[in-house]
């Protein structure tokens, strides 16, 4: 593992950190560090707009989607810059939230899948932040058994008519475009009959309905589709190769996730710290203490975890299987600390009011993110089935299913 930079990638830092001091959006930088896990990163203002605005200033400056190739908007960075850049642009990329899906997970998509027409007409306007994109996977009955899907998509002359539900579609509120995954032969074992689009969001036949969450927001939504019509260029991939090119969207969903995911720990220590329950700092209890001397172990092996990534990045190779390891220990732990740190606060944990609760709502909105958490980008379960198959080599689960026609796989019980 290498801690340093090499000479070009100091280089490459001071050129970013300049910019960001020149350019950043720096009124908005004291509401961004007091956003905490699960909060808006802004308080007050449109954090759309500003996002956008935002993002729009990055492109123009050559530091949108850094490992893009320049002709679709990007600079052609190495993977080791955009981290340099991800590190550089601290708080502020708390601003890049809503991009994340489109740029980070559909665009490798589109780049490795879509015609060269469609790669040059979609992708700037991604990188910009103009246009958003959401990603149309999940439904009631298929989430971690995603290739279980039954939205249908029917051929019609040189359209796709396609019928069915997707739900937990994040941003689809907001967003101009999405890429769905759809049935389109049924008589095939379920990962051979599915095939990939993008379509416009504003098109006829599709209902997107919030889903209203325990934390009071609308971050993802239910979105109907009644004979919503795809032309067949706005197919990705050849028809029935749909899990195919699924699974360039999840890798990079994986390693998106991963890459970025917090801990709480540091919040919970200066928490620690400050936070009297009437007999002095908390921090002074020692079954306080000892829970922290676990979570700082935890921390301390998860960023060394993380820098295992980054040097495998630096060294030009693809990083492992870790992401999903510090995606399960981290998740686990924002669970714990959030629950902790209300445990403490005794009966003022219930206040979750900005304004009114300790330490500004902060382990009140981690609390009620911190299930989100666990499941999206692959539940806790999933990710210890990846662990055990492909880490530690153990015998892979019991797939009931496996050749069976999808229409011929029992759905109720006889
Ligand atoms: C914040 C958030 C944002 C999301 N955004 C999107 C989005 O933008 N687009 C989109 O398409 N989807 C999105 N999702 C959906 C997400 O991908 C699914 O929730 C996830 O894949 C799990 O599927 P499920 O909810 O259907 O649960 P299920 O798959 O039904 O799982 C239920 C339980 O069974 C367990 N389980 C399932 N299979 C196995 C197995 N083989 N072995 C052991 N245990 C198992 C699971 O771990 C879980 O505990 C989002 C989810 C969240 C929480």
């Amino acid at each position: 593992m290498d801690f340093d930079d090499t000479p070009a990638e100091a280089a490459f830092r001071a050129e970013a950190r300049a910019w960001i001091q020149a350019n950043a959006p720096h009124h908005l930088k004291p509401q961004l560090e007091a956003a905490g896990y699960g909060q808006s990163p802004l308080q007050h203002g449109d954090v759309l707009a500003e996002s956008k605005a935002w993002q729009k200033k990055k492109q123009a400056g050559g530091w949108a989607c850094l490992h893009w190739p320049k002709e679709y908007g990007g600079r052609g960075a190495s993977p080791i810059e955009r981290v340099i850049w991800q590190q550089e642009e601290g708080v502020y990329g708390k601003l890049a939230g809503m991009f994340i899906i489109g740029q980070g997970m559909i665009a490798p998509t589109l780049i490795a899948f879509a015609a060269e027409p469609h790669r040059r007409r979609y992708l700037p306007p991604l990188a910009s932040g103009e246009e958003v994109w959401c990603q149309l996977f999940s439904e009631p009955a298929a989430g971690s058994d995603l290739a279980g899907l039954r939205t249908r998509a029917e051929r019609v002359g040189d359209e796709w008519v396609v019928n069915g539900q997707k739900i937990w579609t994040s941003g689809a509120h907001y967003s101009d475009y999405g890429m769905i995954l759809a049935r389109t032969d049924p008589g095939v074992p379920k990962h051979d009959g599915l095939t990939m689009f993008f379509f416009d969001m504003k098109s006829p036949g599709v209902e997107v309905r919030p889903i209203k969450q325990a934390n009071g927001r609308s971050d993802f939504n239910e979105v109907f589709f009644t004979d919503l019509r795809i032309p067949d260029h706005q197919r990705l991939g050849a028809v029935g190769q749909g899990w195919k090119v699924s699974l360039t969207t999840l890798m990079n969903e994986r390693l998106s996730i991963g890459a970025g995911i917090a801990t709480g720990f540091p919040e919970m220590l200066a928490f620690c710290r400050e936070f009297d329950a009437g007999d002095g700092p908390v921090i002074d209890d020692p079954a306080v203490r000892s829970k922290l001397a676990q979570w700082a172990v935890r921390a301390s092996g998860l960023k060394y975890t993380a820098w295992r990534s980054i040097s495998a990045l630096s060294r030009g190779q693809i990083p492992g299987p870790e992401n999903s390891i510090g995606k399960l220990v981290a998740a686990q732990m924002l669970a714990e600390i959030a629950a902790t740190a209300l445990d403490l606060q005794g009966a003022a944990g219930v206040l979750s009011e900005a304004d009114q609760a300790t330490a500004a709502g902060r382990f009140q909105a981690m609390l009620l993110r911190s299930p989100a958490t666990r499941i999206e980008g692959g539940t806790d379960e999933i990710l210890r089935n990846i662990i055990a198959e492909r880490v530690l080599g153990l015998p892979a689960d019991m797939r009931a299913d496996r050749g069976m026609p999808f229409n011929k796989v029992p759905t109720r019980a006889a």
